[in-house]
């Protein structure tokens, strides 16, 4: 069910950089969305700091989808992104930054105190797995609660998880009240809905969507990653792990000395170099050497369209995980 759009004021996109959410893009603006209520939302990670998880070049695709579209692009990030609360250590959750038409706002960072000193664990518990809500699902929360321009109007706030990634993403509504709605509340009524637009599609249905639209599919994806954000998703396979020791030697040895320091692993019971001794590099990596490192880049990317669209190596691929 679509519902209709032009009854909200605000249309919000969440794009990480991958299929879905542009994907989510697209069957808005086929779906008749009026285009002078659409923004992008993109929720950094890496809190803006170095490359830690998440891959260089997102930030540049993510403007270059904003820019060819024509559509407002605002960041929000927590302050020292997934490294820093992964090192936190009887300190309370640091402060949320974001971006809003009146400028950067920060909100949070009060506390209670707690330790982590472990990586998200792979778990469908996101409070186990903390690395979705802490770094993208509270800072778009506090975003949202965060700006007067919210209040007494109806957002539709838009994310592309699909039902067939995993049982627990099988299990979301594919439209309800967003978690910051408050619209039945005495003060701050603000009405959000949440809509998930590409819930029932298949991953086929995505690629066509991208190909239609001649938008080209970030780049780790033509390198053979089958999945977006993190460059090093806890969720990562023998492959993934393997492609990223060879392209990054520096970024998988910081993680495996974190591993080391913390005396867990990510996977519990095998450690990253284990992981990684078990697949071998994507063969679309290793074919297309530049391109790998372009994936580093943080270089402005001139557009997202090619007039030459090809389904990406990554396509199809069995790279697990949420984001
Ligand atoms: S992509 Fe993976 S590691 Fe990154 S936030 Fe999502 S689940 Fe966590």
């Amino acid at each position: 069910m679509t519902p209709d759009l032009t009854s909200y004021d605000s249309i919000i996109v969440a794009v990480s950089g991958g299929k879905d959410g542009t994907a989510c893009l697209l069957a808005l603006l086929e779906a008749g969305a009026p285009k002078d209520r659409l923004e992008l939302w993109h929720h950094e990670v890496d809190g803006q700091g170095p490359s830690f998880m998440d891959w260089p070049s997102t930030s540049p695709y993510v403007s270059a989808l904003a820019a060819d579209f024509g559509l407002p692009l605002y960041r929000a990030w927590r302050e020292g992104g997934f490294e820093r609360e992964m090192l936190r250590k009887d300190a309370p959750t640091a402060p949320v930054l974001f971006e809003s038409p009146e400028g950067l706002i920060r909100a949070g960072g009060q506390g209670p105190n707690g330790t982590r000193l472990r990586f998200p664990q792979v778990s469908a518990s996101l409070t186990t797995r903390w690395c979705s809500s802490v770094t993208k699902i509270d800072v778009a929360d506090r975003a949202l609660r965060g700006q007067e321009r919210f209040l007494n109007r109806r957002t539709l706030f838009v994310t592309g998880e699909r039902a067939e990634e995993s049982p627990s993403r099988a299990r979301y509504a594919a439209f309800e009240p967003h978690r910051t709605d408050t619209r039945h509340g005495t003060r701050r009524r603000r009405h959000v809905d949440h809509w998930r637009p590409v819930h029932q599609w298949s991953e086929a249905q995505v690629w066509d969507s991208l190909k239609r639209w001649n938008v080209m599919p970030a780049l780790p994806y033509r390198i053979g990653f089958s999945r977006l954000s993190c460059a090093t998703c806890i969720f990562g396979d023998a492959r993934q792990f393997a492609t990223i020791r060879w392209l990054d030697p520096a970024r998988f040895e910081r993680l495996v000395q974190y591993e080391q320091q913390f005396g867990c692993t990510i996977k519990r019971t095998v450690s990253l170099e284990q992981i990684a001794e078990q697949g071998r590099p994507y063969a679309a990596a290793l074919a297309a050497p530049e391109l790998a490192r372009a994936c580093l880049s943080a270089r402005p990317i001139p557009t997202v369209f090619t007039p030459a669209w090809e389904t990406p190596a990554g396509a199809f691929g069995q790279g697990g995980g949420p984001t």
